[in-house]
């Protein structure tokens, strides 16, 4: 499944808007504020489940900003 994205400062950011992560975590925005930058896709599978209302209650927790210093921290890799 490929994951399209207009956040074009994100590290996993890619020409035509796609996204080049290995694999991405999108999580309620009350999570995406208290998680760790650790706290990735990789985490998920023990993560419990954070249901909301409206998509504008939710984030992507893979993004980081390019040249960012954490953005090894959470293991998650850039394809190509
Ligand atoms: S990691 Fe998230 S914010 Fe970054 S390009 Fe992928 S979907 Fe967009």
């Amino acid at each position: 499944m490929a994951v399209m994205c207009t956040v074009s400062n994100c590290h996993y950011w890619g020409p035509g808007n796609k996204c080049d992560a290995s694999s991405i975590l999108i999580v309620s925005d009350a999570l995406a504020d208290e998680a760790t930058d650790r706290f990735d896709a990789v985490q998920a599978v023990d993560a419990e489940p954070t249901p909301v209302d409206t998509c504008m209650a939710t984030a992507c927790k893979t993004f980081v900003k390019r040249d960012d210093p954490a953005i090894t921290d959470d293991h998650i890799t850039k394809r190509l």
